[in-house]
């Protein structure tokens, strides 16, 4: 059986992101996908509660700058690669939502810790614009925060098509 940091450590940067998810899927043991599809679940209606999302078989559609930090912030999660967490130290061994943001690289929390990961940045993570609004990328159970302009909203989330 494959190690699921050790699937991290190998995949992390892969562009092909539906294909870690399955990765990690097969790696872990069967009681922990069930608690990761549950987290999943409870992440998918967090994120559309706070109005906006993308489910993991989309996430190819994503730029590549974006997927690329999704796979770092699971690989932070994953203890794959090097990062931090909050105090509730969040593991696929206790699967549960966790989130963090663009402007805070290598910081992945427990929701309740949200706050933690600090004010967003002003302008688009994309082009650099002003005017943005948090789009929430669910991704499995990771909830990954993107200030983003209404020009490149629906290149972040599905709901703005
Ligand atoms: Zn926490
Ligand atoms: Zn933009």
């Amino acid at each position: 059986m494959t190690d699921p940091a050790a699937a991290m450590a190998r995949l992390a940067g892969h562009p092909r992101f539906a294909e870690l998810v399955d990765e990690l899927r097969a790696a872990a043991p069967v009681h922990q996908v069930d608690q990761a599809d549950a987290a999943a679940a409870h992440a998918a209606r967090l994120a559309a509660a706070g109005g906006g999302s993308s489910s993991t078989s989309t996430l190819t559609a994503l730029p590549n700058w974006l997927r690329r930090e999704l796979v770092e912030a699971f690989g932070v999660y994953a203890r794959a690669l090097p990062g931090r967490t909050c105090q509730h130290a969040p593991h696929p061994d206790r699967p549960a939502p966790v989130t963090a943001a663009t402007w805070r690289p290598r910081l992945v929390v427990c929701v309740d810790c949200a706050p933690l990961l600090g004010e967003p940045w002003q302008v688009c993570s994309w082009c650099g614009a002003a005017g943005v609004q948090v789009a929430t990328v669910q991704a499995g159970l990771l909830l990954y925060l993107v200030p983003v302009c209404r020009g490149c909203r629906p290149q972040v989330v599905a709901d703005a098509a």
